[in-house]
């Protein structure tokens, strides 16, 4: 088996293109293969996009509460009351990765 990503032939895992997580299954289409250190650096991009993207909402959302009118109204004193708001309502993200068999598991 060869990696599809860099051509390496060892260590190489079976990368399930839509997530088993996501219903992704075991069918050839869906199955991709990449050497580990493909394999780690593909999730760990994965995981970093979708931390920007987390981050872009709130940001929309705090870039709402802190039109000028609203800031007026408020006083100048309170452009971030809506991040620590955020923070109360937001769970930590884990960005850890394992592996479990040949594909690797996020939790
Ligand atoms: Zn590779
Ligand atoms: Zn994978």
């Amino acid at each position: 088996m060869v990696c599809n990503r860099c051509g390496n032939t060892e260590n190489i895992h079976k990368h399930h293109i839509r997530h088993k997580i996501d219903g992704g299954g075991d069918e050839p289409e869906n199955i991709k293969c990449l050497c580990r250190g493909c394999h780690i650096y593909h999730h760990k991009r994965d995981i970093l996009l979708k931390h920007i993207a987390t981050w872009t909402a709130r940001l929309e959302i705090i870039d709402k509460e802190n039109t000028i009118d609203l800031i007026k109204e408020r006083g100048y004193h309170g452009y971030w009351t809506t991040e620590k708001l955020l923070e109360k309502l937001l769970y930590k993200e884990s960005t850890t990765v394992h592996f479990t068999g040949e594909d690797i598991e996020i939790t």
